[in-house]
C-alpha cells in the first residue's frame, strides 16, 4: 500500500514539475525573442523616419551616417529639449511651427500632430523618392492613356451600333419594297391571265364564226347552184 502511494505521489510530482518547468522556459524563450526583436529592430530600422537599412544599403547610403548624423534620435531630443526651455516669445519660424505641433502647445486637443518628422522620408533617399513619384506619375499617365482609349472604343461601339440600328431601317425599308413589288408583279401575271383566257374564249368564238360563215358559203353555194335549175324550169 505504501509502495502505491509513493507512485502515486512520484507521478503527481513528475508531472506538475514538468508543467513548471514547461512554463519556466517557455517565458524565457517569448523574453528573448522579444528582446531579440527589439535589437534586431533597432539595430536594422531607423528610429526616426522608420525606413529598413536594406533601403538605405541597396540605395549606396551608408546606414551609420544615416543613423548617427542624418537621423540621429538624440538631435531630435535636443531640439524638443531645446523648444521648451527658449521663451516662446523668442521663437523662430520654424521653432513656431514645431512648438505649435507639440502637444503641450495645442488647444483642439489633438495629441499626436508630429507630421514635423521625417516619417518614411530621407534627404539622403530624395533621388529615390523622386524616382518612385517619377514612376507614380508614369503610372498615372498610362493609367489615364488607357481610360481615354476605353472612352474612344466606347464611343466607336455606339457609332458602331447606331450604323447597325441604320442598317437594320434599311433592310427593313427594302424588304417592304420587295414584298410590294412582289405583290404588284403576283396581280399583273393574274391580269396576263385573265386576259390569255379572254383571248382564248375570242378565238373559240371567231372559230366558231368562221365555221357559221363556211356553212353559210356553202349553203349559198348550193343556192347558186339550184337556181340556174329553177330558171330553166319553163314557166
Ligand atoms: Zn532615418
Amino acid at each position: 500500500c505504501q509502495v502505491f502511494a509513493f507512485l502515486y505521489w512520484f507521478l503527481v510530482v513528475t508531472i506538475f514539475l514538468n508543467l513548471l518547468f514547461a512554463i519556466i522556459i517557455d517565458t524565457f524563450f517569448e523574453l528573448r525573442s522579444d528582446n531579440k526583436n527589439r535589437l534586431s529592430d533597432a539595430e536594422n530600422v531607423c528610429f526616426i523616419c522608420g525606413i529598413e537599412r536594406s533601403t538605405f544599403d541597396r540605395n549606396g547610403v551608408n546606414w551609420r551616417e544615416h543613423k548617427l548624423h542624418e537621423h540621429d534620435r538624440w538631435a531630435y531630443v535636443y531640439l524638443l529639449v531645446h523648444l521648451r526651455k527658449k521663451p516662446k516669445t523668442e521663437y523662430n519660424g520654424w521653432e513656431s511651427y514645431i512648438a505649435s505641433k507639440l502637444p503641450e502647445n495645442r488647444s483642439d486637443g489633438n495629441r499626436s500632430d508630429f507630421t514635423f518628422f521625417p516619417m518614411h522620408r530621407a534627404l539622403s533617399l530624395r533621388h529615390l523618392q523622386e524616382r518612385q513619384e517619377a514612376e507614380k506619375a508614369r503610372e498615372q499617365d498610362a493609367l489615364s492613356g488607357i481610360a481615354t482609349r476605353q472612352q474612344r472604343l466606347v464611343e466607336l461601339n455606339d457609332a458602331s451600333m447606331k450604323a447597325i440600328r441604320n442598317g437594320d431601317d434599311q433592310l427593313a425599308k427594302t424588304n417592304a419594297s420587295l414584298s410590294d413589288m412582289q405583290r404588284v408583279a403576283t396581280e399583273t401575271a393574274r391580269s396576263t391571265r385573265q386576259l390569255v383566257n379572254t383571248q382564248l374564249k375570242f378565238a373559240t368564238r371567231l372559230n366558231d364564226l368562221d365555221k357559221k360563215v363556211t356553212r353559210l358559203v356553202d349553203a349559198q353555194g348550193a343556192l347558186g347552184n339550184t337556181t340556174p335549175a329553177m330558171e330553166s324550169v319553163p314557166s
